[in-house]
């Protein structure tokens, strides 16, 4: 009997999570079923419960579920804990395990696929939603020299800074009252791209900058079109960070590391 894996969010139909995670079975030659299961908005637990009952033996959960999910795991790692918010969940018998492996994701796209060193570099995140609660720590671990985190709506930023600031330099303002300084690496967390909407911001603050936009495809052109337009030296999108977060959500499940730059250019090609 393969063993029982799938993906929780809402809407779920373009998640590509199926896809990597069957490539990196076929690696170890491992059959696993992994589905993506359309969750009603009100019906997280319900469904979690039901998925671990039939046998389920993990799940990713995927937006808007992440912060929700948090207190519905009693057992998490530290990383979860402190992002306030899970994206991996292992069931093992009656017990749960709730993760959350997008910082060491999106860590492990920049400083190995990438080959960025991060270390006293000047960064600024652009959002502040769950996504962002989830890669402030693996960043600071890369001791950069500050992060910037700019959001719309001020108070969600400068309480992440309440949070983070334990861990490493951090300051919040506003999306539109970016200070004049120069950034190293401009990350894109918003979820602007994904929903069709504008990102206003301001044109100096990409000059020579690296930039990256957490989303991937049609939803990350508009701001590496505006990187690219800035003056940006680089710049790139989140698919190395989709697929190195669902190699340690791999990890986590089967305690096999798979290799990931296959899995990447499959994926590109598709997009
Ligand atoms: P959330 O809904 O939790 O947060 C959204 C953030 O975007 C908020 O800070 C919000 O600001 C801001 N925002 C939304 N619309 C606009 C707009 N029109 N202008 C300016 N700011 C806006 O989303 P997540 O944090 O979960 O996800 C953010 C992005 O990261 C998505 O694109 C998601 O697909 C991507 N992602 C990619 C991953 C990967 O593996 N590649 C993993 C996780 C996320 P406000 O607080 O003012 O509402």
């Amino acid at each position: 009997m393969p063993k029982k894996f799938a993906v929780l969010g809402n809407p779920i139909v373009h998640s590509q999570s199926p896809a990597i995670h069957q490539a990196f079975a076929a690696q170890f030659g491992i059959k696993l079923s992994y589905e993506r299961i359309l969750v009603p908005l009100d019906q997280l637990a319900e469904v979690l419960h039901q998925f671990q009952k039939n046998g389920g033996q993990g799940v990713n959960i995927t937006v808007p579920f992440k912060i929700e999910a948090f207190p519905l795991i009693a057992n998490k790692t530290a990383r979860a804990t402190k992002a306030g918010a899970i994206n991996t969940i292992a069931f093992n018998h009656n017990a749960c395990l709730g993760d959350n492996t997008d910082g060491i994701g999106l860590l492990r796209d920049l400083t190995q696929n990438h080959e960025l060193d991060l270390t006293d570099q000047r960064i600024l995140i652009l959002g502040a939603g769950g996504a962002t609660k989830g890669i402030l720590q693996a960043l600071l671990s890369a001791k950069p020299a500050s992060i910037t985190i700019a959001n719309r709506t001020l108070i969600t930023a400068e309480k992440l800074v309440a949070d983070f600031s334990d861990l490493g330099h951090c300051s919040a303002c506003n999306l539109n009252q970016i200070p004049d300084q120069p950034f190293d690496l401009i990350i894109n967390a918003t979820s602007a791209g994904v929903k069709g909407e504008l990102l206003a911001l301001a044109e100096p603050i990409v000059n020579n900058s690296i930039c990256y936009d957490l989303a991937y495809g049609s939803a990350a052109q508009p701001f590496l079109n505006w990187a690219k337009q800035g003056g940006a030296i680089n710049y790139y999108d989140g698919l190395g960070m989709l697929v190195e977060q669902a190699a340690e959500a791999f990890y986590i499940w089967h305690q096999l590391m798979p290799a990931t730059k296959p899995v990447i250019k499959l994926l590109r090609a598709k997009l």
